[in-house]
């Protein structure tokens, strides 16, 4: 589309528009015609919020008309695996950490800064850049290493209630697994997460009793009646046990659908045939991949005064073609895992491209940030763009991935109307990041 272009007051037509073929159904899809590879050209008529209406021309209603010049529409993203607990602390922890047990350690240490002030500050300022950028929804793993309710999980269920609808936001527990070793503790953390309509989760590394750890994560799960969000074997061992036992416990437990495991990075330095076929349990236990690259490119393979050789991604490529349903997310941003990041989906997309060598983002893995997400959340929308759905829209200059992904323009659309999408200025947190709580 045109930068800056007047949007009219009402209801419109979006002309011209190209619109990935994987968020449309398969009948709107057939009847309009292809723009490019996998995508097609298509006009919107949004009305009341809505679309009211998918097709090859603008219609003779008299409407205005947008003219958005072959530039790429998407339903807006939905980030499924994020720290917001942690954002915004990277400034006043002053440098970046190449591995994953640094990082832990230098957030630990941030943590005695975290009042319920700091924490909702940070978190506002997350969702007001996320909101900006074209998101609807967050899944936010916090930290939960003991019996009592973290107070970040109560500023996040407080924000939950002042930020819907704008993005839903969905808190997870995140517990190291050891914490399943403890009967009360995990009894606490498991009820608490259900009264107040979260996800359990659990940090999954190679751990002593790791089978039997998982098999009370999932007991509980089912007591409870909760999703699931693992962080999954984010290591370069030649281990994913952890990974093999959730498939087979989702399996035996009827919990498809209903899982999610981040990370995964073991499965990139394992044999190939073990690969093969930890992917295949996936597939065939409905578990949500989540390629985390960010995070990954950051801390998997680091070392003092080293270049990291490996990328530490999951094989996305050969897990789609296995049939594992894959979601791509920001994980931390602005902290002491990923210090350079900022809630841009898009800005995933790319980095997502470059690493793992996703061709074609916007057409081919558009769904790993809309649609799949959105399943996985059980958001009400699944993201597709269908007559009666929300005009909740991405609008992006770009024609192409190439064009979409190497200059990140868009404007985003909320019930059919422009949204502002400035995003909020750091030197608001100036005080946060040095004065200690
Ligand atoms: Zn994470």
């Amino acid at each position: 589309m045109v930068a800056g272009a007047a949007f009219p007051a009402g209801d419109c037509w979006l002309a011209r528009a190209r619109v990935p073929d994987r968020l449309l159904d398969a009948s709107t899809r057939d009847a309009l015609a292809p723009a490019a590879p996998g995508l097609r050209a298509v006009s919107l008529r949004v009305q009341g919020g809505r679309i009211t209406a998918l097709a090859s021309a603008v219609g003779p209603d008299g409407l205005p008309v947008v003219d958005l010049a072959d530039g790429i529409v998407t339903s807006c993203w939905v980030d499924l695996h994020t720290h917001l607990d942690k954002s915004h602390t990277a400034t006043r922890i002053g440098r970046s950490h190449h591995t994953l047990r640094d990082a832990v350690a230098a957030s630990g240490e941030d943590r005695d800064r975290w009042t319920a002030d700091d924490i909702r500050r940070r978190m506002d300022f997350a969702l007001r850049t996320a909101h900006a950028q074209g998101t609807r929804a967050i899944r936010t793993h916090i930290d939960w290493v003991g019996a009592s309710t973290p107070l970040a999980w109560s500023v996040a269920q407080s924000l939950r209630g002042e930020w819907s609808p704008r993005i839903e936001l969905q808190p997870t527990s995140l517990s190291p697994l050891p914490l399943f070793a403890d009967a009360d503790a995990s009894a606490a953390v498991a009820a608490a997460v259900a009264e107040q309509g979260g996800v359990l989760g659990a940090s999954v590394h190679p751990v002593p009793g790791q089978r039997s750890l998982l098999e009370r994560v999932f007991e509980l799960a089912v007591a409870h009646d909760l999703d699931l969000d693992f962080h999954a074997d984010e290591h370069l061992q030649n281990d994913i046990e952890g990974l093999r036992t959730i498939a087979r416990l989702t399996a035996r437990h009827g919990w498809e659908g209903r899982v999610a495991c981040g990370h995964a990075c073991a499965l990139s330095v394992v044999p190939v045939d073990a690969c093969a076929s930890v992917l295949r349990a996936l597939a065939d236990a409905g578990i949500v991949l989540m390629g985390l690259p960010l995070a990954n490119l950051q801390l998997q393979d680091g070392g003092p005064g080293r270049t990291p050789r490996l990328r530490g991604i999951a094989p996305l490529l050969e897990a789609r073609d296995l049939g594992v349903q894959v979601g791509l997310a920001s994980d931390n941003v602005q902290d002491a895992f990923v210090p350079m990041a900022d809630f841009d989906l898009l800005q995933v997309l790319a980095i997502a491209s470059l690493t793992a060598h996703l061709d074609d983002p916007l057409a081919r893995w558009i769904d790993s940030i809309t649609t799949t997400p959105a399943t996985a959340m059980g958001l009400a929308w699944d993201g597709r763009l269908r007559v009666g759905a929300p005009a909740d829209l991405v609008l992006l200059a770009g024609r192409n991935s190439f064009e979409a992904c190497g200059r990140p323009q868009r404007r985003v659309l909320r019930g059919g109307r422009p949204i502002d999408t400035a995003l909020p200025d750091f030197r608001e947190l100036d005080d946060t990041t040095t004065t200690a709580g």
